[in-house]
C-alpha cells in the first residue's frame, strides 16, 4: 500500500461497513489489476470462470474447516444482506401451516427480524427486555422453549446495544436459528446446536454485498417449490451458491479474510484470545471510571465486539469525540436510538488501535474528574 495512503488510515471504530485486515486490502490492490492465472482481474471475470470457482471453492473450504462444520450443513453464499434473511427465514423455515417460531428479543435488530417474520406465519415473543432498554440477555431459565416450534430465533451480538451471548445456547429439539451479522467467526462454535446461522459480511468477516449463511441440511427440505426462485435455500444450496450470479468481489474478500483467520491469526481459539483481551481493555477503562462513563450493557452481558456507553452531558461526549479524533480514531459516535459512544472492535480492528483509545480513554477521564 502506497505509505502515503496507509499513513492517512485512522483506527476505524465503524460499526459495518466495517475494518479489514490491512494485508487482506494490501493483496487485494496487488491483485486487483490481474487476478494471477486469469489474465483479468476479479471484477472482470465469470463466475463460471476456473479461477472463480476456485476461489468460491476455498472460501467454503476455510469456513468449514474454521467453523468445523461436518457432513450435516451447507454453506451458502446470499445477497440481501442480513435483512433479507429475516424474510427469508421465516418463508423457508416457518410457512403458515407450522408451529409458531420463538423469537428471543434482546435488541434492535432482533426486533426488525420479528417484524419481517410476522409477515410469514406464527411467531411467539419469549423474551423481550425493553423495559431496561435492551442491555441486558435472558437468564437460561428465563427461556421456555417448545420442543415443537418450528425454530427459535436469536441475535448472537446485538450491535447498536452492544450485548452478546457468551457461548452457545442449548434449544433443545427447536433448530436455533442464529443471526451472526455482527460476531460471526469471532469465536469458536458448537455449530451443532445451530440449524441455520447467518451473517451479513460486512461488519466481521468482510465488505458488504455477501451474506453467509450455514444451514443444517435436512432443514432445506423446508423450502416450498412455491417460493420465487432466488428466496429458496433449497435452490441455493442445489447449485452451489450458483443459482445465479454470487457478488464475485465480495466473497473474494471474504475468502482473504478467512485465509488471513486460519493463517495469520491462527484460527478461531485465537482470534477469540485476542478479542477477550481487546474488549477488557475497554470494559476495565469503564469500570475504572464510573463517574465519568456509563456503560449500556449489563456487565454479564457485554459485547466483545461493539462496546456501548454514555457520558453524563452531551457537552462531554462531543469533546471526547473531537479528541478521538485528533488522536486518529474515527467512527465512535453510537446509534441514535443508545445514544452515546459505540466502539467496534471487530476481529481485524489490531490490538494497537483498541490500546490506544482505551489510554486516550483513560486520559480523558482523568482530565474530567
Ligand atoms: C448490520 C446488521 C443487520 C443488517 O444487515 P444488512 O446487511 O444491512 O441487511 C442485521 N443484524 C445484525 C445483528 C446486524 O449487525
Amino acid at each position: 500500500m502506497a505509505t502515503q495512503i496507509a499513513q492517512e488510515r485512522i483506527f476505524n471504530f465503524s460499526a459495518g461497513p466495517a475494518v479489514l485486515p490491512v494485508p487482506v486490502l494490501q493483496r487485494i490492490q496487488e491483485e486487483i489489476l490481474c487476478l494471477p492465472g486469469a489474465g483479468a482481474s476479479i471484477l472482470e471475470i465469470s463466475h463460471r470462470s476456473r479461477q472463480y470457482i476456485a476461489i468460491q471453492e476455498q472460501a467454503k473450504a476455510r469456513l468449514q474447516r474454521l467453523l468445523g462444520l461436518g457432513e450435516d450443513h451447507e454453506v451458502l453464499f446470499l445477497q440481501g444482506g442480513a435483512r433479507l434473511q429475516f424474510s427469508m427465514v421465516a418463508m423457508n423455515l416457518l410457512g403458515r401451516a407450522e408451529p409458531a417460531a420463538q423469537y428471543v428479543l434482546t435488541g434492535s435488530w432482533g426486533k426488525k427480524a420479528l417484524e419481517e417474520a410476522r409477515r410469514h406465519g406464527a411467531v411467539d415473543v419469549i423474551y423481550d427486555c425493553k423495559e431496561t432498554n435492551y442491555d441486558r440477555l435472558p437468564s437460561p431459565g428465563q427461556l421456555a422453549f417448545n420442543p415443537d416450534a418450528s425454530y427459535v430465533h436469536i441475535t448472537s451480538n446485538e450491535t447498536i446495544q452492544g450485548v452478546q451471548y457468551p457461548g452457545d445456547l442449548d434449544t433443545g429439539a427447536a433448530p436455533l436459528v442464529c443471526d451472526a451479522s455482527s460476531d460471526f467467526l469471532y469465536r469458536p462454535y458448537d455449530i451443532s446446536r445451530y440449524g441455520l446461522m447467518y451473517a451479513c459480511a460486512q461488519k466481521n468477516a468482510g465488505p458488504a454485498g455477501v451474506t453467509v449463511a450455514i444451514i443444517r441440511k435436512d432443514l432445506l427440505d423446508r423450502s416450498s417449490d412455491e417460493l420465487p426462485g432466488y428466496l429458496s435455500y433449497k435452490n441455493h444450496a442445489e447449485a452451489d451458491s450458483m443459482w445465479n450470479t454470487p457478488p464475485t468481489f465480495a466473497v473474494y474478500v471474504l475468502g482473504l479474510v478467512t485465509e488471513w483467520l486460519e493463517d495469520t491469526v491462527g484460527g478461531l481459539d485465537k482470534m477469540y484470545q485476542q478479542n477477550q483481551l481487546k474488549a477488557k481493555l475497554l470494559y476495565d477503562v469503564l469500570d475504572e471510571f464510573p463517574e465519568v462513563y456509563r456503560g449500556h450493557a449489563q456487565k454479564q452481558d457485554r459485547s466483545l465486539m461493539n462496546v456501548t456507553f454514555r457520558f453524563s452531558s452531551e457537552e462531554a461526549e462531543k469533546r471526547f469525540l473531537s479528541g478521538a479524533s485528533e488522536h486518529g480514531m474515527g467512527n465512535l459516535k453510537g446509534h441514535r436510538s443508545v445514544g452515546g459512544i459505540r466502539a467496534s472492535i471487530y476481529n481485524a480492528m489490531p490490538v494497537e488501535g483498541v490500546q490506544a483509545l482505551a489510554s486516550y480513554m483513560s486520559d480523558f477521564a482523568k482530565q474530567s474528574v
